[in-house]
This record gives structure tokens, C-alpha cells and sequence, in this order.
């Protein structure tokens, strides 16, 4: 394993996020390299962690004020084994070649766990959208699609939201794309309802993260009526998971966003998590108007000297984080344990650290990691590219019960593939096993491509 990762680490030494992503697949899928030698044979863990492609652009714009401003643009095709590239765009200033790296290779297992036929990508630039105008976020997102539109398309790669993409962005985007290649066609998913969306595209990340979790408690013959959730986050995946832990009986006390958090509690009702949507989504809000508006609600400011997150410092039974990468740390891991959580159901890619993840396995709780527990968001993306291609629309309950049965699905598939290599419970192994065999497999069967 040492080598393999030597291999990856010495091609490129400052992608750090990118490094750990692939260490945590490399340790799960050693026994599988061990039982199979063909995998060594075909350098199928030295190609799956080279992409396919790597696109960087400039991405001029001109905002309010008539400056001219100059952002980077990325998209990497990292695995087309099983289908087209598929993944999210990332706004965010923290975004870099290492970010979306790591997130393309989480992909590409991901997708592979989702059942349908979909390859790994993921893209963004360090364009910021917070404090931007609607103008300004237009003129941006049309810079942005005037050199991707070259290296997408329908049958190739089909881009989504993440972080600071959501309906807006995707709209201008959909639209620019339209402009240049004179084309109605499904090249983004989470498209806007009267223009080739899904119904519960919106929803799925969310909703699919806590049936995973519902799926894991299943077997300890347990549920989430009852049980105090904290929610890191406040975006797509945070709101609706807070949607579906209160559909299915549970409290959900926190939220965030890049500013601190709110303790609530009594609980996030559905009144109240209207009042989230409509201050995140459409006034744009700060989480800290929570707490104005809710006197019985606590807010506390991020305190970067801290070595620790206070939101993972209270009492509760499952924790949510749908935030972002590396959230939660080994101290965090260690609080929310000695607090009484016993299910962690990653909505955020990448949460927890290394250390972070070694105290959940170690104490033996259920723990969904992102790969499988977030794989809703783009299972629904794929169900979109289905009704696009078939020019149909799927009712809500159709798409929700299909994506119940995926999240069901990836559940058994990390079960079997578990208890295949010994490590049964162990959801980690689970998922990078069964990701990989897919993938891995269908690079065998179509040679040194
Ligand atoms: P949004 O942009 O809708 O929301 C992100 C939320 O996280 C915001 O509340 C934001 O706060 C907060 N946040 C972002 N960066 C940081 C940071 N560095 N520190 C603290 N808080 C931060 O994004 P999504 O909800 O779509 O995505 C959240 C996570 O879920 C990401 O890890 C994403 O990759 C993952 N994911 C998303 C999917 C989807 O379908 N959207 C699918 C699968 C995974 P602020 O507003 O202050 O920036």
C-alpha cells in the first residue's frame, strides 16, 4: 500500500484533500488487491487515480461597478468506466485542483454505488457567489459555460450543483450552454422544474442521507422516531435532511453556516425550517437570523483558536455534518461520542478526518460515510438524465420511491460487500469495495483505455 500511495503522493505533494481521499480507499481495498492480482496487473489503483481529463480555465467577467475580474475554472474527468462523467460544480473561494480532485475520485465509487450507469467528474472555480449580485452571478456563470460548453454534453459529461451552485446558477448556466450549441438538451441536472428537472432533485441528498441512516438503524431494530439529530451546514443538504428527520419522527436541534451555529432546543419544526429556506435561499441570508427571530434559540460564533467545533458538543443521538470537508476532527469525533451519538450519516463529502473516522469505527457506531450516504443527490441527477433522455416526467412519489430503493440497494451492497472481506458493520469498507469492484472490473473488461 506504502507504494501505491508513494505513487500518488509523489506526482503531485501539495493536494493533501486528494492524498487522504485516496489512503481511505487504498486501506479498504488492499484485500481485495490481495485476493485479485489481475487489479495489481492492470495498474488499475494507478490509472483510477489519474483522471481521464483535467480542464483549467480563465473565467473573466465585469461586475457592478464595471471592474473587470479574473476567476479559475476547472473540470475533471476522472473516470468514464461506467458512464458518462458525472458530478457537481463547486463555487467557493477555497476551491483547488486538490479539492475537486479529491471530490472527482469520491465520485466515481459513489456513482458506481448508485446502480446506474454513471462515471466520476467534478468541477468549480474559486468564484465566490455570497455578497454577488444576481447580475453579477449571471455574468459569471455565462464566462464560466463560454469554455465548458466544449467538454460536456448529454453523452459525455453532465455537470450538478454543490457548494454555491444551486437552481440560480445552474439556470444561467443551462441557458448560456443553450445559446452556444443552439441545443435543448440534459447537459445539467438539477434543472429548474418547467425546463427538463426532477421532482426531489432539490430534496435528494437530504432525504437519501437520513433513509441511509434509517437503513442502518433498521438492522439494530431501531428507528429515528425520537432522536435528537445535530445538522451541520445550512444549504440544499442540510435543509432537507432536517425535512426528512422530522418526517420520520426525529428533532433536529442545529444548523450552521460559515459564520457559527444555532442550538435550538425545542427543535427545528417545520415553521421554523421555512423560515431557514426562505432566509438561505431566496433573502440570503446569515444562520445567525435564527436566533433573532427564535428567542429559545442559542447562537455562538466560530472561534477559529478552538481545536474543536462546539456544534458536535451536544447531547444528541445522530449527527448529520452537511457542511463541507474535514469538519469533523478527532476531538469532535471523540465529543460526539461521549455526548450519546451513535449514528453519523454523512450528507458533506469528506466530513471526517482520518482520526475522526478511526473513533466511529473503533466504538463500533453506525457510521454512513458521504460515498454512500450522500449518493442520493446524484442517484436523483441520474433519474433526471432518464426522464430527459426518455422526454418524460416522473411524478414525486415515483422518484422518491425509486430513490428510497437506491439508498436501500447501496445500503446491502455496502452490507455484502463487508461481510465478504470480514469487516462486517464496517460501512467505510463497505462502500470503497463495492465502488471499486464495479469500476475496476468494467476497466478490465475494456483494456488499457
Ligand atoms: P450549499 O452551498 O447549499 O450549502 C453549504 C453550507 O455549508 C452552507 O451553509 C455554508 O455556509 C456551509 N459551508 C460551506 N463551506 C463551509 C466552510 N468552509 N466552513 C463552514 N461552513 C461551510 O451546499 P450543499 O448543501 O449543496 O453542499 C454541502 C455539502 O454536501 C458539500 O460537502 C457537498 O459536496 C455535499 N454534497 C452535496 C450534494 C448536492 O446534491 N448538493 C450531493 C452530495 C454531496 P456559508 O453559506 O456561510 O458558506
Amino acid at each position: 500500500m506504502s507504494d501505491l500511495l508513494s505513487f500518488v503522493k509523489d506526482r503531485d505533494p501539495d493536494q493533501k484533500e486528494f492524498h487522504q481521499a485516496v489512503e481511505e480507499v487504498l486501506e479498504s481495498v488492499m484485500p481485495v488487491l490481495e485476493r485479485n492480482p489481475e487489479y495489481v496487473k492492470a495498474k488499475i489503483i494507478e490509472r483510477i487515480t489519474e483522471p481521464e481529463r483535467l480542464i483549467q480555465f480563465r473565467v473573466p467577467w465585469v461586475d457592478d461597478a464595471g471592474n473587470v475580474q479574473v476567476n479559475r475554472g476547472f473540470r475533471i474527468e476522472m473516470s468514464s468506466a461506467i458512464g458518462p462523467y458525472k458530478g457537481g460544480l463547486r463555487f467557493h473561494p477555497s476551491v483547488t485542483l486538490s479539492i475537486l480532485k479529491f471530490l472527482a475520485f469520491e465520485q466515481v465509487f459513489k456513482n458506481a454505488l448508485t446502480t446506474l450507469p454513471m462515471g466520476g467528474g467534478k468541477g468549480g472555480s474559486d468564484f465566490d457567489p455570497k455578497g454577488k449580485s444576481d447580475n453579477e452571478v449571471m455574468k459569471f456563470c455565462q464566462s464560466f459555460m463560454s469554455e465548458l460548453f466544449r467538454h460536456i454534453g448529454p453523452d459525455t459529461d453532465v455537470p450538478a450543483g454543490d457548494i454555491g451552485v444551486g437552481g440560480r446558477e445552474i439556470g444561467y448556466m443551462f441557458g448560456q450552454y443553450k445559446k452556444l450549441r443552439n441545443e435543448f438538451t440534459g447537459v445539467l441536472t438539477g434543472k429548474g422544474l418547467a425546463w427538463g428537472g426532477s421532482l426531489i432533485r432539490p430534496e435528494a441528498t437530504g432525504y437519501g442521507c437520513v433513509y441511509f441512516c434509517a437503513e442502518m438503524l433498521a438492522t439494530k431494530e431501531d428507528s429515528l422516531k425520537d432522536k435528537t439529530c445535530l445538522v451541520s451546514g445550512s444549504g440544499n443538504v442540510a435543509q432537507y435532511t432536517v425535512e426528512k428527520v422530522l418526517d420520520l419522527g426525529g428533532k433536529c436541534v442545529t444548523l450552521s453556516d460559515s459564520s457559527g451555529y444555532i442550538y435550538d432546543e425545542t427543535g427545528i419544526d417545520a415553521d421554523k425550517l421555512a423560515f431557514v429556506m426562505d432566509l438561505k435561499n431566496v433573502k440570503r441570508g446569515r444562520i445567525k437570523e435564527y436566533a433573532d427571530k427564535y428567542s429559545e434559540a442559542v447562537y455562538t460564533e466560530i472561534d477559529s483558536t478552538l481545536d474543536y467545533n462546539p456544534l458536535w458538543h451536544h447531547k444528541a443521538d445522530c449527527a448529520f455534518p452537511s457542511a463541507t470537508q474535514n469538519e469533523i476532527n478527532g476531538k469532535d469525533a471523540q465529543n460526539l461520542i461521549d455526548n450519546g451519538v451513535f449514528v453519523v450519516g454523512e450528507g458533506a463529502n469528506m466530513p471526517s478526518t482520518p482520526d475522526a473516522i478511526n473513533i466511529f469505527l473503533d466504538n463500533k457506531i453506525l457510521y454512513g460515510p458521504g460515498k454512500a450516504a450522500n449518493a442520493g443527490g446524484v442517484a436523483v441527477s441520474g433519474l433526471e438524465m432518464s426522464q430527459n433522455s426518455m422526454r418524460l416526467d416522473w411524478t414525486r412519489e415515483e422518484v422518491d420511491t425509486r430513490l428510497n430503493l437506491i439508498m436501500k440497494n447501496i445500503h446491502q451492497a455496502c452490507v455484502d460487500a463487508s461481510t465478504e472481506y470480514g469487516m462486517e458493520g464496517n460501512y467505510v469498507a463497505g462502500a470503497n469495495i463495492a465502488g471499486f469492484l464495479k469500476v475496476a472490473n468494467s476497466m478490465i473488461d475494456q483494456g488499457i483505455v
